[in-house]
């Protein structure tokens, strides 16, 4: 057990009942893409479906590909920007596409988006659609930080939008969904949240949501350093006094990130500090006594949650988790269907 990842799927469908709860009538749109997230496209999108989402969402016309596959008749909607072989690609696959300029393409659904204060894609003013134009969108740029902005955007949204009321209108991401009731329109989309993340960089049970994912591994090795002996590249831990410390057989290859020094995993209910530079195969921690080879370590679970581990690399449990490596040949990946 180098490097397991457990995914939950009874925990996504309880966060998408969540959410609707919360949502009050308008639809949720599960967000896969960068394979959810981390956490596996094709299970996270059936389980998000099972439990009552409307359509999925992702970036690429690539990933919407890949799920059409699996999902023959499913609202799939791009985000992000196609090129004119994908355009041609998602009127085959009866994909949705997200159109941020004014050349609006033919013969395939379009949702129009509109920058009302994101800065980055999307117009500033909507044209007179064309009947190939079904939604009108936007994205808040600071619905985890500042409500007052994401406020103003919305309605600036609902203004420029009140003509095409008839038309799917949708704003909200995970962080508005759960605090703006004003950003619902027809549907929210939704990912983090799904995903038993909070989308404000807290503890995700006080939005009602659970992790999806765990991550475990093990003690590979104990040793014992005697004071003034190193561990790892570059010397960064050397030893006060004498100092157990276990090696785990996980490293940035993985996705345990490099900056990831100085958080903590839990080892037997104790907390261990992760010591000196993570390399690419493996990484050190501090333990009080000499452990047996095989010892289990939570990296990513009960008592460790990913937010921790953001924390102290400076990031977004977003990176954190697109960053995990679940190829076969790097992790096992169990995916638990408990209703
Ligand atoms: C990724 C993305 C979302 C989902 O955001 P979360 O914070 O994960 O809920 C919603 N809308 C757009 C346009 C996105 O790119």
């Amino acid at each position: 057990m180098r490097s397991e990842l457990t995914i939950d799927l009874g925990a996504l469908r309880r966060n998408v009942k969540t959410l609707l709860r919360a949502l009050d009538g308008a639809e949720v749109w599960a967000v896969v893409k960068a394979n959810a997230y981390g956490h596996g496209a094709v299970d996270c999108a059936g389980a998000a479906l099972g439990a009552g989402a409307s359509a999925l969402c992702v970036a690429t016309v690539g990933e919407a590909l890949q799920l059409r596959r699996e999902f023959s008749t499913t609202p799939i909607l791009v985000m992000g920007p196609a090129s004119n072989r994908e355009v041609a690609e998602a009127r085959d696959a009866g994909l949705a596409l997200v159109v941020s300029g004014d050349e609006i393409p033919e013969g395939v659904a379009v949702h129009v988006k509109l920058d009302t204060g994101m800065g980055r894609w999307g117009i500033s003013e909507l044209p007179a659609p064309p009947r190939e134009v079904v939604g009108v969108m936007t994205h808040l740029a600071t619905a985890d930080t500042d409500l007052e902005f994401a406020r103003a955007q919305i309605e600036r949204f609902r203004v420029a939008t009140e003509p095409l009321a008839h038309l799917t209108r949708h704003v909200a991401n995970s962080a508005a969904a759960l605090r703006i009731p004003e950003s619902r329109f027809d549907a929210a989309r939704c990912g983090i949240a799904i995903y038993g993340l909070s989308p404000f960089g807290t503890d995700a049970a006080e939005d009602g949501l659970a992790p999806v994912l765990s991550w475990a591994s093990e003690v590979a090795q104990s040793k014992l350093l005697h004071a003034g002996e190193s561990t790892g590249y570059g010397r960064r831990f050397v030893a006060e006094r004498d100092t157990w410390i276990g090696i785990l057989p996980v490293g940035y290859a993985d996705g345990f990130r490099r900056d990831l020094s100085g958080t903590e995993v839990r080892i037997g209910g104790e907390r261990c500090r992760v010591i000196g530079a993570v390399s690419m195969d493996a990484t050190a921690v501090e333990l009080n006594r000499e452990l047996p080879p095989g010892t289990p370590v939570t990296i990513v679970g009960p008592g460790v949650l990913l937010e921790e581990h953001a924390r102290v690399a400076g990031t977004l449990t977003y990176e954190l988790a697109c960053g995990i490596n679940s190829s076969p040949s790097r992790a096992r990946r169990v995916v638990v269907d408990a209703a």
